[in-house]
């Protein structure tokens, strides 16, 4: 089997990648058969960092290719020889969305098409696309199922909510064997600081404030960034082509919980938080159902957030080398 991972050097696909080399992380191991090949096509934004690979540079099967996935006549080089592509890489950080859209509708959208066209031009057998809960919008009470109607707040979740599906319009339209994961929110090392947990970790360690947007009432649903990967990684092997697969299941917190337990972790007191200014458009609440990918492919998240952030903050306090040159 010979995979490209889109994004392999960020947050969520250095952690698919780690995965599938079986690098340490998680609890359960990948339920996907050993690799031959990863290859990695990453552009190095701010966010990507080679560094992410550390543990797997040494493994023979992993290549890895700098680039852009917006560059046709590269991606028409890189994609033939895969069986699968999983397509991870992204602008994802919504703050930066509503400070400037471009490069957000560049590389979800028509980077995400880039890649369709070079997987459907080369046969590609299956192409994994990795989606989020955001494109649903915001939801007072109740969970969502996969069949519920998008509608994206922000211009992350619009640029998301528009790859996400023209991925599926391809498995409409062509035939392709499309297979699309939503999920909700991600924590665990190498997230770059700027993402609420890991700015508020290393602002807390640093002996500075955290900034909490508005009343700290918005909600969401936290889950190990390896939970992520597995279920990434079940849904590329047994998902149905042309379905749509949730991977929830963590725990729901108002931001002001959640931050209640990072300042606990980090020996801190409440006078370490200032209020801000809400985020524009900011979703009150984001919740997935996941009883589809639970009974059909057999998903359960294996750590829980108790165990899973405290883990987390040690891996902050211990890599420090990691995250000072990104401040
Ligand atoms: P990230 O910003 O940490 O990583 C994005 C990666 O994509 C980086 O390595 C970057 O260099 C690369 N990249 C960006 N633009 C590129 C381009 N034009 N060409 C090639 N590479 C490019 O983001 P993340 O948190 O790892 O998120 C990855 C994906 O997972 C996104 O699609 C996001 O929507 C999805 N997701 C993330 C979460 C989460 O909580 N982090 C939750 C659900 C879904």
């Amino acid at each position: 089997m010979r995979i490209l991972v889109t994004g392999g050097a960020g947050f969520v696909g250095s952690e698919y990648v780690r995965m599938l080399l079986g690098a340490p992380g998680g609890d359960a191991g990948p339920p996907v058969s050993e690799p031959d090949v990863v290859t990695v096509l990453d552009k190095l934004t701010y966010s990507g960092n080679l560094a992410n690979l550390a543990p797997v540079r040494d493994d023979t099967r992993l290549r890895f290719v700098r680039g852009d996935i917006r560059d046709s006549a590269l991606v028409d080089q890189v994609v033939p020889g895969h069986d699968v592509i999983v397509h991870i890489a992204a602008e994802s950080h919504v703050d930066r969305s509503i400070a400037s859209a471009a490069p957000f509708v560049a590389t979800n959208v028509l980077g995400t098409q880039t890649l369709l066209d070079a997987a459907l031009r080369h046969g590609t057998g299956r192409f994994v696309h990795v989606s989020t809960d955001e494109v649903y919008g915001s939801i007072e009470s109740g969970s969502w199922t996969e069949t519920c109607p998008l509608a994206p707040n922000s211009p992350y979740s619009a640029s998301k909510a528009g790859s996400d599906l023209l991925a599926l319009a391809y498995h409409r339209t062509h035939g392709m064997d499309v297979v699309v994961t939503r999920c909700s929110n991600n924590y665990g090392p190498y997230q770059f600081p700027e993402k609420l947990i890991p700015l508020f970790v290393t602002n807390l360690l640093d002996g500075g404030t955290v900034p909490l947007y508005g009343d700290g009432g918005n909600i969401r649903d936290w889950l190990h960034v390896r939970d992520h990967c597995r279920g990434i990684a079940l849904v590329q092997q047994q998902g149905r082509a042309g379905e749509v697969y949730h991977i929830g299941g963590g725990t729901e917190l108002t931001n002001k919980q959640l931050t209640a337990r990072l300042l606990e972790a980090c020996d801190a007191g409440w006078d370490r938080v200032v209020p801000v200014t809400d985020r524009k458009g900011h979703d009150r609440r984001y919740s997935l159902d996941s009883t589809k990918i639970s009974t059909e492919l057999g998903y359960a998240p294996s750590i829980d957030l108790e165990r899973g952030l405290a883990a987390t903050v040690q891996w902050y306090r211990d890599n420090r080398a990691w995250w000072e040159p990104l401040r």
